[in-house]
């Protein structure tokens, strides 16, 4: 249920409405918007038990949810959010461009990278320390060592940074070296971790699992919601299917169907959702023209020799090929690069 305030609702309106919502065992979740007060009601609520509450000072209406997911639902927050990171606004006209190794290898791999990343525009640097592997003999990332490389690159180039974070009591370790955590879309539904990561405050880019439903997505960026870190920005990365010609299938109507049903920024991942360099540019042009605020596209100096998802990764001239085409697309759609 989302409680709606009247516009003309005082400070100590909201405090009793609160102090109610809490006596009768929710969790009140308030936010101040530029016209309105809303506040959620966090909990297993039916209609009938919180009726009473529309009678409250201050109280315009109730709204009952029936989406599963409250927090990030548009019903609760109308306008698009903006998840600011290090200065940078993900959700706002300009798109946002992540670029960078699937797997942080070497301090030359990453310097050059972050170099030409810089160079070509894009404003954040991706690479993984903590790397998810399907098989447990491959290599799983240098772990603290690529932290400390991409806290040093991130001060060097001024760069924000986005790295994946595996397991919960990593979480804080991995928040002092980078401007982002990503959860990885293996760990989608690692309810633990997500409540960590929403503790933490910082801001965190979540990737849709693989055989994962856009509403299951959203669940998932309401546990980081309701652990009170707004900081969310969703990540299409393709899906599963009976298609064999690419790794996954990007599901390009996430991209429209997620604008439309949430507030929080969307991003995609042409990398993971093809698998396969060649394609990587259409996909990411793709994304654009539906509506992405943005995309993650793993970029490596020598693809033929990385150490993981080479065959996906853009060599440096041809992320750079691709940066130029994307200016008039983003323009075509009313945004910025
Ligand atoms: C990655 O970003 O390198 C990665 C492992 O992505 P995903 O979790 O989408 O597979
Ligand atoms: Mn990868």
């Amino acid at each position: 249920m989302i409680i709606v305030m009247q516009n003309s609702h005082t400070p100590e309106h909201v405090d009793a409405v609160v102090a109610r919502v809490l006596e009768m065992g929710f969790r009140p979740y308030v936010s101040d918007g530029e016209e309105t007060t809303i506040i959620g009601v966090i909990g297993h609520s039916d209609a009938e038990q919180l009726a009473p509450l529309q009678y409250l000072p201050g109280v315009a209406n109730l709204v009952p949810v029936t989406k599963k997911y409250k927090l990030g639902s548009r019903d609760f927050r109308p306008k698009d959010t903006v998840v600011p990171v290090d200065g940078r606004e993900i959700g706002a006209s300009k798109l946002t461009v992540i670029a960078g190794p699937c797997a942080v290898e070497t301090e030359d791999q990453l310097w050059e990278t972050a170099r030409a990343v810089k160079e070509s525009g894009a404003s954040m640097l991706r690479g993984g320390a903590f790397k998810p592997r399907s098989s447990p003999y491959s290599f799983q990332g240098l772990g603290k060592p690529a932290l400390e490389m991409l806290d040093a690159v991130r001060k060097e180039f001024g760069l924000a940074v986005v790295t994946e974070v595996l397991a919960p009591d990593d979480v804080d370790l991995v928040a002092r070296h980078v401007d982002m955590l990503q959860i990885g879309a293996r760990n989608m539904q690692n309810f633990t971790l997500l409540q960590e990561v929403g503790r933490s405050g910082h801001p965190v880019l979540l990737k849709r699992g693989m055989s994962a439903t856009i509403e299951e997505l959203l669940m998932s960026a309401e546990y980081i919601l309701a652990n009170n870190n707004e900081r969310v920005v969703l990540c299409e990365r393709g899906i599963r299917t009976f298609e064999d010609s690419t790794r996954f299938t990007l599901d390009i109507n996430a991209v429209p169907v997620l604008k439309q049903v949430t507030h929080l920024p969307v991003i995609v991942d042409p990398s993971h959702a093809t698998g396969k360099w060649n394609y990587v540019a259409a996909a990411a042009r793709a994304a654009v023209a539906a509506g992405a605020d943005g995309l993650i596209i793993e970029v490596h100096p020598r693809p033929s020799e990385a150490l993981s998802d080479g065959p996906q990764s853009l060599r440096i001239d041809r992320f750079c090929d691709l940066m130029r085409d994307l200016g008039p697309l983003a323009q075509a759609v009313g945004r910025s690069l």
